[in-house]
């Protein structure tokens, strides 16, 4: 399992933060501080799947 950079829980996202910097995320973590803008973030569990672009969901 992957931990939330910020609260310990299981992160379900590698995202940038709105301050700057990149963090794996949970999904409250997410909704909070990520920056959420297209490319800027992924799904954990699509990293390294075939035919998938990296930070392109
Ligand atoms: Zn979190």
């Amino acid at each position: 399992m992957v931990k939330c950079d910020i609260c310990n829980k299981e992160a379900t996202k590698d995202a940038k933060l709105k301050q700057g910097g990149w963090a794996n995320v949970c999904e409250d973590c997410f909704n909070k501080y990520a920056a959420k803008i297209k490319g800027t973030f992924t799904t954990l569990k699509n990293i390294g799947k075939p035919g998938r672009k990296i930070y392109s969901d």
